[in-house]
């Protein structure tokens, strides 16, 4: 067996795999990918959920699903070690079934829970795979036709780089997912290809903006009149926008005073188990509300 662990690589936030006996990086990818195909019949896949916030008032509208993998030897993997190979050797198929799957459920039960807002929703990512290959829609579409999923409380997320690879830009298969009443979110807005033209042919209906638009706010002219042009055009075109990676109060402020509707980051709340998720939601609590808000949303 291998003798792996795991190291913090140049601080950068991203995991490199060593091994004390010289194996190589091809070495761990061929063991990492052999065991990712047995990853969601062995029960190791976990998903974390992230609120998403209504700017003006702090309650949770929604949450995003975000995935994590634990592997066996080698503990916790964030998505960005595991999904870019699960798209290589098609793993995301099942994968992505799996995450929507078990997200839906587990918002069904957080709605039977007192307190709990009837009409929260739910945010799944999905990779250009499940989009591109009939197989993997088709095991979209039978989740999102069971009643208990409550498809038109599901947002699903696809990146416009991930758009860009298929032939149509993923508009035939973003309408046949739309049908079953889910909205379609577009992620990392602005760190693709694409340009704001784009939008105007997408069936999406929210836009999340990227986070690195938020980095130099609030003191960032720039940026700031580049956020404030993206909210502008959102608004025309009648999408929703969800900023994403707040992190302090002064990118709040900002978000705020330009108008923008929902946000999501570490200020607000990271992402949490679904246990967390459920005492949070049945609690009422609002998260950062606004100067003259109710604390709670009982009032
Ligand atoms: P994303 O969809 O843009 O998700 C947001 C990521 O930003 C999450 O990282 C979240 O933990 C992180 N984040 C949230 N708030 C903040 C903040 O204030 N500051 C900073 N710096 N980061 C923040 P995570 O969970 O590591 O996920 C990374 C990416 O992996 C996601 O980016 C998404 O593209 C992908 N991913 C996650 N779950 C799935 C999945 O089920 N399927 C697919 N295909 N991709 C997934
Ligand atoms: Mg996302
Ligand atoms: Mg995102
Ligand atoms: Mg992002």
């Amino acid at each position: 067996d291998f003798a792996m662990y795991m190291a913090k690589h140049g601080g950068k936030g991203r995991y490199q795999l060593f091994d004390a006996r010289g194996y190589d990086e091809m070495t761990y990818r061929a063991a990492l990918r052999a065991d990712l195909a047995t990853a969601v019949q062995a029960g190791q896949l976990r998903l974390d959920y992230q609120p998403v916030v209504d700017l003006r008032t702090g309650g949770i509208v929604g949450v995003e699903a975000l995935v994590r993998w634990e592997h066996p030897t080698l503990g916790r993997l964030s998505p960005a070690d595991f999904i870019p190979l699960a798209e290589e050797t098609g793993e995301i198929g099942p994968i992505g079934s799996w995450v929507l799957d078990t997200a839906t459920r587990h918002v069904a039960g957080w709605r039977r829970s007192p307190g709990t807002p009837a009409d929260i929703w739910v945010s799944v990512n999905l990779s250009t795979l499940q989009l591109s290959s009939d197989r993997n829609l088709a095991a979209l579409e039978r989740i999102l036709s069971q009643p208990a999923a409550q498809a038109d409380k599901v947002i699903l997320e696809v990146t416009e780089s991930a758009l860009a690879t298929s032939a149509d830009g993923g508009v035939g298969a973003l309408n046949r997912l739309k049908s079953f009443g889910v909205r379609i979110a577009i992620d990392d807005f602005g760190t693709g290809f694409s340009s704001l033209s784009t939008l105007a042919v997408l069936p999406a209906d929210i836009l999340k903006i990227d986070r690195s638009f938020l980095s130099g706010l609030p003191g960032d002219a720039p940026a700031a009149a580049m956020l404030e042009g993206i909210l502008e055009v959102a608004r025309k075109l009648n999408l929703a926008v969800i900023a994403e990676g707040i992190e302090d109060t002064g990118q709040l402020g900002l978000l705020r005073s330009l108008g923008c509707d929902m946000g999501q980051g570490f200020l607000l709340a990271s992402p949490s188990p679904s246990p967390v998720l459920e005492a949070l939601l049945t609690s009422g609590s609002r998260l950062q509300p606004p100067a003259g808000a109710a604390a709670s949303a009982a009032d």
